[in-house]
């Protein structure tokens, strides 16, 4: 950032915010970028630790359900009932810790380093491990495996 607001002639903060900033206003919007960068962490923390306690919920429920139903003597429609309802909260409980932790944070190219958000198409589609994340980049328009970054 810095090499480009020397070349354009401009501070950080009048990139950040998109607009020429008085000597004025500087101050206030110095901090006024500040306080929307902390905000904007915290919401991203705050959506990774939901996505986690979601999914734990998710699989104690499902593995819960599932021992009920092979271990305990009932009817076969019960059982099947709580089959069924086991698949339900998987995908209800996979599908929330999902968009969840799509919500939380960027995603870092490998080659050119830019911080980027998916869309929640490619966020789908994009093959994973448990921290990175397959994606094209939106910069270098390169394929990469994407470290998750919380803040930026
Ligand atoms: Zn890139």
């Amino acid at each position: 950032m810095l090499p480009l607001c020397s070349a354009l002639h401009i501070t950080v903060n009048e990139l950040l915010t998109g607009t020429r900033i008085s000597e004025n206003d500087y101050q206030q919007k110095a901090e006024e970028n500040i306080m929307n960068l902390m905000t904007e962490n915290e919401e991203n923390k705050r959506n990774m630790t939901l996505s986690v306690i979601c999914g734990i919920i998710t699989i104690i429920a499902v593995v819960s359900l599932v021992v009920i139903a092979a271990y305990i003597a009932m009817p076969t429609i019960v059982r099947v009932v709580l089959i069924i309802a086991a698949v339900a909260t998987a995908a209800v409980g996979i599908g929330a810790a999902s968009v969840l932790e799509a919500k939380a944070g960027y995603y870092e190219c490998p080659h050119c380093k830019a911080l980027f958000i998916p869309t929640v198409k490619q966020f789908v589609k994009g093959y994973h491990t448990i921290t990175k994340r397959r994606f094209v980049c939106p910069e270098c328009g390169k394929v990469g495996m994407c470290r998750k970054r919380i803040v930026r």
